[in-house]
């Protein structure tokens, strides 16, 4: 039995609709596509699901760069630009290389991501080739990249393009840094031919053909234990479902802070939850646009990341979009039926603090006098920032909607509208004691989805969609 929050199935990885505009309410695309094929067809998907690869540009002062083209044609264009810094590069993608062949498929052998009797078994090899691995992943993980990068490049944007895919500092461990590259660069970012929203239809399908049971707009209220074991779940209705297994999609510190009774699990694991914070929220101005009024030729890619000006220091203003990375998706333009004729869709998104939204929430889905005029007035501005990479933007919007870490928070259910699983701050992770954590210190209750691994290392979906065959491997193989 599946309880969903949602009136329909696939959390944020599905689809709102607006006067003929198809918009999503979260992932835009993801990696790995031959390994979802693999994860689907193993929940039991039968039909072949084609994928398009998305093209991500970056485009601020001094640097305009298609990033997602392969390491080495892009080592060679950047150090056409940056002629005196050739040698810095070619190391960095080196060294970066080097990182992505070791990590292939880590998913199969290192303990940390596995489960069960195969933990156990990696934990006890002393087969020196995987300790040399595990030492060397133990290192990398612990290396921070602007240390490395320090050492080789000496352009500022360019030390930043290299260490954050972007134009902020480099904050990542060189581990995880590689896996962006690769999947920026190597494997690609993809979309689904059926739309994201498609592959949820899909799952729910095969699952209610099996005879399972999906019952909508149905929260869970709280999850039961007995003698220290989950044991079921309260809805919000105040049904009591019992179950021999309780696994939780509602994202980690929902289900350990607010679900589970306290003191149902060690008070470490708790302080623990508490402590390591969760990646921040975003604003996200949804546009529908009249195709023949706006100017889109600058974009030479789906994904074009800008940032008008770079200045440092000052106190954060959060309606000044000038010195901030803006997003600007051409959202499904090969998709048919997803975008009315002759127009676009069009999604600018910029991270945006939760903390600075907070006292206009006065309860669940429910705001302060003003809140919407002030959305307003911040997308707005957003739009005006774009304007300067699309000519005649704001004269061709026919649709506007906006989400802020308020409807992340609300209608996405994540806490305080977290986007992107736990930070991905080398500083703050790694006090879990491994990468997955679909296995729980509570007997029986165990997570999936992306807060389910402390690190995203399939990317969004395909990590969801990974935890939640772990989950259901653990189950079956009791
Ligand atoms: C704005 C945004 C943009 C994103 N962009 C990308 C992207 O481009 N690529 C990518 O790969 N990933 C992206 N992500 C991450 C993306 O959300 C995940 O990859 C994917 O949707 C995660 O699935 P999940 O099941 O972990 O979480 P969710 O999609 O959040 O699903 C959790 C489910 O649990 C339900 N739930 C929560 N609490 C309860 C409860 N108490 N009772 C019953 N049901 C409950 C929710 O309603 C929801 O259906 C984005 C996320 C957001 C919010």
């Amino acid at each position: 039995m599946v309880l969903e929050k949602c009136p329909h199935v696939g959390g944020t990885s599905y689809i709102f609709h607006r006067k003929g505009h198809v918009f999503p309410m979260g992932p835009l695309a993801f990696s790995f596509p031959q390994k979802v094929k693999t994860l689907l067809a193993e929940a039991g998907l039968t039909q072949e699901t084609e994928f398009r690869r998305n093209h991500f540009e970056l485009l601020a002062p001094g640097l305009d760069v298609v990033c997602s083209r392969p390491l080495k044609a892009l080592g060679e264009d950047l150090a056409g630009s940056f002629p005196a810094e050739k040698n810095g590069i070619e190391a960095f993608f080196c060294e970066i290389e080097g990182i992505i062949r070791l990590t292939e498929d880590i998913e199969e052998w290192h303990p940390d991501f596995l489960t069960g009797a195969r933990k156990i078994a990696a934990r006890k090899d002393r087969d020196p080739d995987l300790l040399g691995r595990l030492e060397r992943i133990r290192r990398l993980s612990e290396t921070h990249s602007k240390n490395v990068l320090e050492g080789l490049v000496s352009d500022g944007r360019l030390k930043n393009l290299l260490g954050s895919l972007g134009t902020d500092g480099p904050e990542m461990s060189m581990l995880n840094l590689a896996f962006m590259w690769n999947v920026m660069s190597e494997v690609g970012i993809w979309s689904p031919a059926c739309g994201i929203h498609g592959l949820a239809d899909a799952l729910a399908e095969v699952f209610m053909a099996r005879g399972g049971d999906i019952r909508l707009s149905t929260p869970a209220a709280g999850i039961l234990t007995k003698e220290g074991r989950a044991s079921g779940v309260t809805t919000a209705d105040g049904e009591v479902l019992r179950s021999r297994w309780v696994v939780s999609t509602a994202d980690y510190k929902t289900t350990f802070l607010d679900l589970l009774p306290a003191g149902d699990a060690p008070p470490q694991h708790f302080d623990l939850v508490r402590k390591v914070p969760y990646t921040g929220s975003e604003l996200c101005v949804y546009l529908g646009v009249d195709k023949r009024c706006v100017d889109l030729t600058r974009m030479r890619a789906d994904h074009v990341f800008t940032r008008r000006e770079i200045r440092a220091g000052g106190s954060f203003n959060p309606e000044d979009f000038a010195n901030r990375e803006v997003e600007i998706c051409l959202w499904a333009q090969d998709a048919p039926g997803l975008v009315p004729d002759g127009r676009a869709s069009i999604l600018l998104r910029t991270a945006f603090p939760y903390d600075l939204l907070a006292a206009w929430r006065t309860g669940e889905k429910l705001r302060r006098h003003g809140y919407q005029e002030f959305k307003t007035r911040l997308a707005r501005g957003l739009v005006e920032t774009a304007e300067h990479i699309l000519p005649g933007l704001s004269s061709s919007i026919e649709v506007l909607e906006v989400a802020t870490p308020l409807t992340y928070q609300d209608w996405g259910h994540r806490r305080l509208g977290s986007i992107a699983g736990w930070t991905w701050s080398a500083d703050k992770a790694g006090e879990f004691p491994g990468k997955l954590l679909v296995e729980t210190p509570v007997p029986n209750l165990l997570t999936a989805g992306i807060y389910a691994a402390t690190e995203l290392f399939l990317g969004g979906v395909p990590t969801a969609l990974y935890t939640g065959t772990i989950a259901a491997r653990l189950i079956l193989d009791r």
